[in-house]
């Protein structure tokens, strides 16, 4: 049987990945795509963000079942924020050890639903070895043990657990190392500087060693996050920025006889988290929520949700949680923001319905599960009022999308991650939300929004038995992945 690798490379779109390619600067990408079954509009998980994309990727399931909601969001039970690290200052502002805490040990021991199954854990159950390296979403039967570095050590006064749950193969950076015979030789990619280790090199270090030592689980996934980082601060040099994941991914490819062995021996799958939007160079482009907000009283970062705090923000850069607190109308809310038409969506719980509007406009959607309409993935709906404010097409027979991939599914998705009210702002296209501390992007490159600039996903599937069911889903790849390793048999599920 072959093993699996899937590569999860942060914020590869479909249009970069073509133009690299087309260009030349690509040579692992070309091998990898002229072997395989490639959709460029494969559908992510919304909100856009790493967090909750991540653990949709381990346990096949949209936010309202693995109940993860965001990046950034709000804990009503324990009156605090919680934040998987989004940058520098609002993780001072939050404190280091909550942030690390949270990133480290609650995402993945309190927050992913017990309810759900981790592709890791699926595996292991099935005398299947399955391994992660450098994904924060990795929950598993095995316990890992945690080197903090002394930096983060002293910083986060010793307040982290000692073990974290993964897969039998687990790398987090220098934090939690893989158990294999060779050690991955130093370099500068495991310093603070380079993230711990969190980085492209190191990833493909410790890939390349755990295959070498003979050690590969039937299933890994391996995750390069630095296209993203550079895609926020410098878009117009995309094409460069995946060039440099190229030349990791060769450099794995290069361990082996041949390319090709490579293919015989594995089956390689490519996919991505999210895409980017290009953020205007104008002041105007950050949507500031205090300013919307002035007529109430906003949470101030890093201090308690006070009985006279009346909203919590949690900004996901291109997407927003606002939480009504205290007693606060969650229409209030809504109106407030109703007014800005640099906001693209306005969503909102109503018992089981979800309702929509667009910034500037009063028209809206409403929808809800279970009713007489059914969608391209086989889930059905009942609708009322203008679906144009979703860009809803029904053809008498099937509802479709376009502008906002699978809008339905993923905007109840993040909405019923939660059981309290929370009001879903998205940003319009060239503009994100500006709150205090969070990290803004003018000039540069944001997600977060359900636009299909942010939502649309290349996935590549190289040296499979089977081909990947259409219209694809980033949320489909669990059971695509199970099924080419023969732990569940049959068609996919319609
Ligand atoms: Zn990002």
């Amino acid at each position: 049987m072959k093993k699996v690798l899937l590569f999860l490379i942060d914020s590869m779109m479909p249009d970069v990945l073509e133009r690299c390619i087309a260009a030349n600067k690509a040579p692992g990408l070309r091998f990898l795509l002229e072997h395989s079954q490639y959709i460029p509009d494969c559908v992510t998980v919304f909100p856009t963000m790493t967090a909750s994309i991540d653990c949709s990727l381990i346990t096949g399931v949209y936010p309202d079942q693995h109940k993860v909601p965001g990046l950034v969001w709000y804990d009503s039970e324990q009156k605090k924020i919680v934040n998987y690290i989004n940058g520098a200052v609002p993780v001072r502002k939050l404190g280091i050890a909550q942030c690390a805490t949270n990133v480290l040990f609650d995402l993945n021991e309190r927050h992913l639903s017990k309810d759900v199954k981790t592709i890791h854990e699926v595996l292991e159950e099935h005398q299947l070895v399955s391994g992660s390296i450098n994904v924060i979403a990795h929950r598993g039967h095995k316990q890992h043990k945690v080197h903090m570095p002394p930096l983060l050590d002293a910083i986060t006064s010793f307040q982290l657990r000692e073990t974290v749950s993964g897969p039998t193969i687990m790398s987090i950076g220098t934090l939690v190392r893989p158990d294999i015979f060779r050690p991955v030789t130093w370099n500068m990619a495991q310093t603070v500087f380079e993230g711990y280790g969190i980085n492209d090199t190191y990833a493909i270090d410790v890939l390349i060693e755990v295959i070498r030592s003979g050690k590969q689980p039937h299933f890994t996934l391996v995750y390069l996050p630095e296209n993203d980082h550079k895609l926020h601060a410098s878009p117009q040099n995309a094409i460069q920025h995946l060039a440099d994941v190229d030349k990791q991914l060769v450099r794995f490819l290069d361990s082996f006889a041949s390319w090709e062995q490579m293919l015989e021996r594995n089956v390689c799958i490519l996919i991505s988290d999210h895409g980017q939007t290009v953020i205007g160079e104008g002041e105007e482009h950050n949507i500031s929520l205090d300013a919307l907000l002035k007529g109430f009283s906003i949470h101030a970062l890093g201090k308690e949700v006070t009985s006279e705090v009346e909203v919590v923000i949690c900004n996901n850069e291109r997407m927003t949680f606002l939480y009504p607190v205290n007693g606060t109308e969650q229409a209030a809310i809504v109106e407030a923001v109703s007014v800005d038409k640099r906001i693209d969506l306005i969503a909102w719980k109503d018992g089981e319905k979800m309702i929509v509007r667009r910034g500037g406009s009063k028209q809206e959607l409403s929808f809800w599960r279970g009713a007489e309409y059914s969608d391209a993935y086989g889930r059905s709906w009942g609708m009322a009022g203008d679906p144009s404010v979703l860009d809803v097409q029904y053809d008498g027979e099937t509802l479709t999308f376009d502008t906002y991939p699978d809008a339905f599914s993923r905007l109840y998705g993040a909405a019923f991650a939660q059981q309290g009210p929370a009001v879903i702002l998205t940003a319009a296209p060239g503009y994100e939300f500006l709150s205090e501390c969070a990290p803004t992007h003018l000039g540069g490159g944001s997600h977060g929004s359900l636009h299909k600039r942010d939502s649309l996903i290349p996935l590549v599937i190289a040296g499979a038995a089977q081909s990947f069911p259409l219209p694809a889903r980033l949320v489909d790849v669990k059971d695509f992945i199970l099924r080419e390793l023969g732990v569940i048999s049959g068609a996919h599920p319609q």
